[in-house]
């Protein structure tokens, strides 16, 4: 999502984003007016509205970006846990620990966390494992943490 994409070429009968007025939503717009190379008026292809053209609020959303701590340990549903593990057998999950080297699709039997599935090895010394709560970010493959 760079600031690039947001370049749009400025003519009449170009398609545009905007907040429709009416619709009260971001709709497809074709531009109506055009004034000193700026956008003035646009027409919802939605509703047919034809409106003074309302740049998009693009600032507000970034306040609420992904932490961290979210990235690294994101909420499982049990839909998706089931969907993962499927229907293997717990009884063969390979106990953790930060030494053990694992792949992607291994299953692991955490003393905390319980049983998880490796989604994917992130890199030499971090996998990705989903519980049946949380998808987590653990250590493997180390000889210390
Ligand atoms: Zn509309």
């Amino acid at each position: 999502m760079s600031d690039v994409s947001e370049i749009q070429e400025i003519k009449l009968g170009a398609e545009v984003d905007a907040m429709c007025s009416k619709c009260k939503l971001e709709r497809g717009h074709v531009i109506t007016a055009i004034v000193d190379g700026e956008i003035k008026k646009v027409r919802c292809n939605s509703c047919g509205y034809e409106h003074a053209f309302k740049k998009k609020a693009a600032s507000k959303k970034k306040t609420k970006e992904v932490s961290t701590d979210a990235a690294t340990s994101s909420p499982v549903t049990t839909a998706q846990y089931e969907r993962v593990i499927g229907n293997r057998d717990i009884s063969e999950a390979k106990p953790y620990a930060f030494s053990t080297k694992f792949a992607e699709g291994d299953m692991i039997k955490h003393a905390t966390f319980g049983t998880g599935i490796v989604t994917a090895v992130k890199d030499d010394h971090k996998i990705s494992v989903m519980f049946p709560d949380r998808l987590r970010l653990l250590a493997h493959d180390r000889t210390s943490i």
